[in-house]
This record gives structure tokens, sequence and C-alpha cells, in this order.
């Protein structure tokens, strides 16, 4: 069966557009391993509700839940009822009518005969609900146990698609994919042995944002932007994604990753690739990733300046006048633990456009506010006429693509202020989603499930891009984890603080 391609169309600005339309989806089962957990309840769940609700969610569908947690499929749908009732935008009234979808089936994740198990009842479910033997199996599970339960699956001849009447088979994994280089293809390899890329989908929820797709569309579907998108009028570019928030409950996870496999491997590196990539060829999923996959393997490698990186730890302070605990103070972390909460990583591209050009990229815990931008410095004017009048270089222009908390794209440009001296000022010009899209709009994990349900893997990373990224920081993982120097080059911050000092002047520049 071919992929469903949905297309799109230019809206009219006057009218009410059909843009949240998806066409209709395959009818399918969505199997759920690790249902008992904080993704299912939290993300999963509301998401496929929201999509019922707004019909965007495929007719007729199961919603099979499955873990070791001894739940039935009645205290399964009361669990999941309390998680989408302690949101407080969801409408329950028409929850029962979702729940009659869903289903638990208990299992152990290394039992075979449960798995087979689990392909009886499958069998059982398409022919009572019609759902034609497509299945999307979401790994919601911890990573360590994702090569054991595709290998289940596969064994249990779950992971064949369009065989004797069957519909389509695909697997969808969380982030993190692997710890380093090494993991990351034994996953991939174990992966591969049952399933085909193609059934593969890796999840990086970030690029399900509007404002990150829309990076595309801002950079190719207008000609004024692309002449100037270089070395020749670019200083540097900003990218930050921050947040007030701690470790929370993770700290058994993030004891093991720290910033960098949680944020870097990802999100900044894929945010990176969008910002700096090369126009593909065609908006489709493996034109585009092309492009991104040859912008990895443009970046010189990190580890080759690592003095040139700021690792930090959060300290105890102050959020929103509250006094929070330092890292180590945490529960579940160890009282001398290195694990970075922060890092700047300055990145340089070695190709045409952007040699010379420093890309820095900044992610961190327990900071100042919760920001999510990209800056784009232009250079200064080459020549200043204004200067004798000024007395003062003119400021250069600035353009961000602001993410959260406003999904905003802002210009700022010089202009003369009124009055018979040449006095100059900043001005910005801003535009923000939310004053001219005012309807509802796909929340990160209802696009990334419609994405899978149509087999579209444009947002999703491919193997080569875990490859390259892995490639990229493993080195300099390996590098800050064991130097000699490890604790001194962790440099302590203030919770609520805009970072370690060495870095500041950089990260203030880009948030304000
Ligand atoms: P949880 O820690 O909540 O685990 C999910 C389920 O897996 C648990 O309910 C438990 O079910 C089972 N499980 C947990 N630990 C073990 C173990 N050691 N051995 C066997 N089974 C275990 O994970 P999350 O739901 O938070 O996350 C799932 C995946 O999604 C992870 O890979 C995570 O990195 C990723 N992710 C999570 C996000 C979130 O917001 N939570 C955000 C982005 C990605 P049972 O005991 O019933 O079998």
């Amino acid at each position: 069966m071919a992929e469903t391609v949905i297309k799109g169309k230019i809206c009219d600005p006057n009218n009410i557009c059909d843009c949240l339309t998806v066409g209709e989806l395959d009818p399918c089962a969505i199997v759920i391993f690790g249902a008992s957990g904080d993704l299912t309840a939290r993300k999963l769940i509301p998401a496929l509700y929201r999509m019922f609700l707004s019909a965007t969610l495929p007719d007729p569908v199961s919603i099979v839940g499955c873990a070791r947690t001894g739940y039935n499929h009645d205290t399964f749908r009361t669990f999941l009822q309390a998680a989408c009732t302690s949101e407080p935008m969801l409408n329950m009234a028409r929850w029962h009518e979702f729940a009659d979808k869903v289903y638990y089936f208990p299992l152990n994740y290394d039992s075979l005969p449960d798995f087979l198990a689990l392909a009886g009842q499958l069998n059982t479910l398409d022919q009572e609900r019609g759902t034609k033997g497509n299945r999307l199996f979401d790994l919601a599970l911890p990573p360590s146990l994702y090569a054991s339960v595709a290998t289940k699956i596969g064994e249990a001849g779950l992971a064949r698609q369009f065989e004797k009447g069957r519909g389509w088979t695909r697997i969808v994994i969380e982030k993190p994919f692997g710890r380093d280089l090494d993991s990351a293809l034994v996953l991939d390899q174990t992966l591969h042995q049952h399933f085909h890329e193609k059934q593969i989908f890796r999840i990086d929820h970030y690029l399900a944002k509007e404002t990150v797709q829309n990076i595309l569309t801002f950079r190719f579907a207008n000609t004024i932007f692309e002449p100037i998108w270089n070395r020749g009028y670019i200083e540097s570019v900003g990218i930050i994604a921050v947040e007030k928030l701690g470790v929370e409950h993770r700290s058994g996870y993030y004891e093991q990753a720290g910033v960098i496999r949680d944020m870097f491997q990802n999100h900044m590196l894929q945010l990176l690739s969008l910002i700096a990539m090369e126009p593909p060829s065609h908006f489709e999923a493996e034109p585009v990733r092309d492009e991104k996959i040859k912008l990895l393997r443009s970046i010189r490698p990190l580890h080759d300046r690592t003095e040139d990186i700021v690792l930090g730890q959060y300290g105890p302070g102050d959020i929103d006048g509250q006094e929070v605990p330092g890292y180590r103070q945490e529960p579940g972390v160890s009282p001398n633990s290195l694990i970075p909460t922060f890092a700047m990583l300055p990145v340089h591209i070695d190709n045409w456009r952007w040699q010379g050009v420093p890309f820095y990229l900044i992610s961190g815990k327990r900071m100042a506010r919760k920001e999510t931008r990209i800056v784009i410095q232009f250079k200064d004017v080459p020549h200043s006429l204004f200067r004798d009048i000024l007395g003062a270089k003119v400021i250069a222009n600035r353009l961000v693509l602001g993410i959260y908390p406003k999904e905003s794209i802002s210009l700022t440009f010089q202009t003369k202020n009124p009055g018979a001296r040449m006095c100059m000022r900043s001005m910005t010009m801003d535009f923000k989603y939310d004053d001219f899209y005012t309807g509802p709009s796909p929340e990160a994990y209802e696009k990334v499930l419609i994405d899978c349900i149509q087999g579209d893997h444009m947002l999703f990373w491919r193997q080569d891009g875990i490859e390259q990224s892995w490639s990229l920081l493993t080195p300099l993982l390996n590098e800050c984890e064991t130097c000699q120097g490890r604790a001194q080059r962790l440099h302590s911050y203030t919770a609520g603080s805009w970072g370690p000092d060495t870095a500041r002047s950089i990260v203030e520049g880009i948030v304000t």
C-alpha cells in the first residue's frame, strides 16, 4: 500500500481554511508498550483523546495498552481517565466514547508466549473492529527495553507487513536513541533484524512544533531571506532551549544522560540542521532528511576545541520566589555528581555557506525562564556613513525565530527618530502566530502520531542521521566524561540565573 501523502495549498488569508483536516487515516491498532508509564498518561493518551475530539483519530481504531502492571481493561481506562482529567483544557464529556476503543493486555517484555498471545488478541480485534491488520507499535518504555521488545514483536511475527491480507506495521521509538555511537548502532541492528527502515519512526516531538516546521517555509517559500542566509551577511547564530524546571522525577535517567545526550543529540542538532541546511529539491521526507544529514556531516568535529565548550551544573537558588535545591541535592542524584545540566557548544560548519560563522547551541535546566528561540545576528553595515554623527556604531540587524513561550518572528532594524537631529532607534517588526491563527492547532504529539499513521517520515530521524549525530557527540562525551579536570570544567551556576558566568554574556545576548 502506498504511503498517504497529504497535499497542502496556499490559503486565502480572508477565509477560514481547512488546514486542520488531515484526510482519512487508515483504520489501525495503536499498541503502546509501557502503557502504565508517564509518557502514556501525560502525552500519548491525551494526544489520542484530543485527536478523537477533533475527529482526526482513525476510525475504526483500537488503542491497546501493554505493560507488566496488572490492570484489566477497566482499571487501565480509569488510570488514563484520571491522567486526562488533570489536564485543565481537556473536555472530558466524550471520554466514555473514547474509552470504548481502549484495551489492556498485561505482558512481560521478555516473554515470547505473551507476545504470541498479544498477536492473537490483535487478530481478534482486527476482526471485531475492522482495523484491517494495520498496526502502530509505540515503545513508551525505558530505552534499555527497546531492543528486547522490538525483537519479541518480530519473533511473534508481528513485524511483518502486507502479508496474508495484513496491512502496514510501524514501530515508534522515543529518544534517547542509544547513549553513544556504539549503542545506537547496536540498537539499529536489532531494529533492522525485524523492521525495514521505512517501518521505523524515531520521534523528536520538538520537530512537530509549528514554528519549527515554519523554519522551512520561512526560508524556502520567501525570496528575500535566502540570498542573505550565509557567511556574507550573518555574524553568528544562537539556538537556545532552556527551562526553569530541574530534573524533577527523572533523576535516574538524567544521571545517566546529562544535558548533551538529553537535548543536543536530538532537538538541538535538529534545530541547527533546519536553520543551516541547503534547500531540498522537494518538500518530501527523503530530500529534506538528505539535506539535514549533509549539514550534520559538515559540522567540524566538536572534540577539536573542547576548551570553547561550557558545561555547567545548577546549584541551589530561587525560581519564582521559591527556594530550590541544587542538582546534587535532588532526590536520586549523587552528592558528587559531575553530570552537566547546562551546555554551550560553539559549532562551526565547514562548507561554503557557513565558513567562519559560529553557531552557539545552548541548553540548560533551572535557568531564569523557559525560552526556546533562534537568533540570527546579522553583520554590521559594511561602511557606516552615520558614524561621525552618532559617535557609535550602527546596531546590526537581528532576526529572532521564537518557539517558546511565543511562536513568533521578529526583525530588528534601525530607523531615524523624528526631529532635526540625526538620532537612530532600533525598531522591531513582530509577527506573533497567536495574533493571526486563532483556531486550534494540533499539539506536537498529535502531529507526530498523525504522521506515523500516515507513514510520513519528514519529522522523524533517519538511521544515518542518528549515526551522524552520535559520531559528532560521542568523542566529545568521551573527552568530557573522562578528562582529568572534569570537576574543574563543570561550572556551577545559581538556579534561576542565566547559567555559568563564562557563558553569561553570550546567553544574555541571545535571550534579550
Ligand atoms: P517510565 O519510566 O514511566 O516507564 C514506562 C513503563 O515501563 C513503566 O510504567 C513500567 O511499566 C515499565 N518499566 C519501567 N522501568 C522498567 C524496568 N526497569 N524494567 C521493565 N519495565 C520497566 O517511562 P516514561 O513513560 O517516562 O518514558 C517512556 C520513554 O519515553 C522513555 O524512553 C523516555 O526517555 C521517553 N520520553 C519520555 C518523556 C516523558 O515526558 N515521560 C518525554 C520524551 C521521551 P510496567 O512496570 O507496568 O511494565
